[in-house]
């Protein structure tokens, strides 16, 4: 069985996801969706309907004309354009722990119609703001923390077979390296419908088992955001490169044992400081016996500033990869990576 396909919003922009606009709850970035999913609403992370579209470019040239300027992160221009035209009337913005971009986008929309639910992660992971905030959610969206909690029993469930094909991609070389980010970036929201996506995983899960082992020359780790172009997976596997870590989109899964939802969003590394993120990505390597990193950087993206502190606190070769627009990777890009590959190749 392939990974999961998102909906194909097409141009015409019908809501994807099997989903009313009154029960539809936009979110930018992973926040709580337990608590979402409690209270009979459903998630719909905007950045799966930005990046599946058949033309993301488009969605990019759409914000464009709507005055976001030419110099802001691609990523927002198209969670804008995804907001206005998939017609979700309300979205979870995450005014602390996610980006000053996204702080100006959700007014952006606040200014046309669109409601707006705050929430913040609290920067030094303090787990009594944290729970506050989780119990401020909660009531805005009409649900008891304690139903919430009941469901992350249930999700738990559904993200530990996500985590089971990571595993299979990094122990057992069964799984590739752009399945791996399609399943684990699939759990910031779980499609809109987390048996929907058990049932997918389950089966994905049972084939890959059952594969031939893949083979490689090199084990690479990708970290930073996930990728707005669209082969570097593809790319990366003709040069025999394995992607055994995905780092982000794998905190999408919310992967360590958590026992409450305060410890789990506490744990989650993306929403707090850079050396917290930085020791996950360090004990990854050491696991998962990586040979290099790809730090992809968005242009635009505040998050470039901390290539310097990846390159001084991780000691394995790095290379830096920046892309602006959807799309293919251009020349350069790929002349960088298979340089970066072949000095890999040749040091091991
Ligand atoms: S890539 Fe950076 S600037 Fe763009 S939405 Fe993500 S965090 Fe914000």
């Amino acid at each position: 069985m392939n990974p999961p396909k998102f909906v194909d919003v097409g141009m015409s922009f019908p809501l994807s996801y099997n989903v009313s606009a009154e029960k539809a709850i936009g979110i930018t970035t992973t926040i709580p969706i337990e608590i979402v999913y409690a209270a009979g609403y459903v998630p719909i992370d905007l950045n799966n309907i930005f990046i599946c579209n058949r033309d993301p470019d488009a969605i990019v040239d759409y914000a464009e004309l709507r005055s976001l300027p030419r110099n802001t992160c691609s990523w927002i221009k198209g969670l804008y354009t995804s907001t206005i035209k998939s017609g979700i009337r309300r979205i979870i913005g995450v005014i602390q722990g996610d980006c000053s971009n996204n702080h100006a986008l959700i007014e952006f929309l606040q200014s046309e119609g669109i409601e707006t639910i705050p929430f913040s992660y609290p920067h030094d992971r303090e787990r009594g703001f944290l729970n506050h905030q989780l119990g401020l959610l909660a009531e805005r969206l009409g649900v008891d923390l304690e139903k919430a909690h009941k469901m992350k029993c249930v999700l738990d469930k559904v993200r530990k077979t996500v985590h089971e094909i990571d595993r299979l991609t990094w122990e057992d070389d069964k799984v590739t390296g752009e399945e791996n980010h399609i399943w684990n970036v699939s759990t910031s929201d779980l499609m809109g419908d987390y048996l929907l996506f058990n049932t997918k995983a389950l089966a994905f899960r049972e084939e890959a088992i059952n594969r031939p082992k893949l083979d490689y020359d090199i084990r690479l780790g990708y970290i930073g955001v996930p990728p707005i172009c669209s082969d570097l997976y593809s790319f990366l596997s003709k040069l025999r490169v394995h992607v055994v870590f995905n780092e982000v989109q794998r905190q999408f899964s919310m992967p360590y044992h958590t026992d409450t939802l305060t410890e789990q969003y506490a744990r989650y590394t993306y929403p707090y400081d850079i050396f917290y993120q930085i020791k996950d990505i360090k004990r990854e390597i050491g696991q998962r016996k990586i040979d290099g990193i790809i730090h992809y950087v968005q242009s635009f993206c505040h998050r470039q500033i901390y290539d310097r502190l990846i390159r001084k606190h991780i000691d394995i070769p790095i290379l830096t990869l920046d892309c602006d627009r959807p799309g293919k990777l251009s020349g350069s890009m790929r002349t960088r990576i298979e340089a970066f590959t072949e000095m890999l190749n040749n040091i091991k």
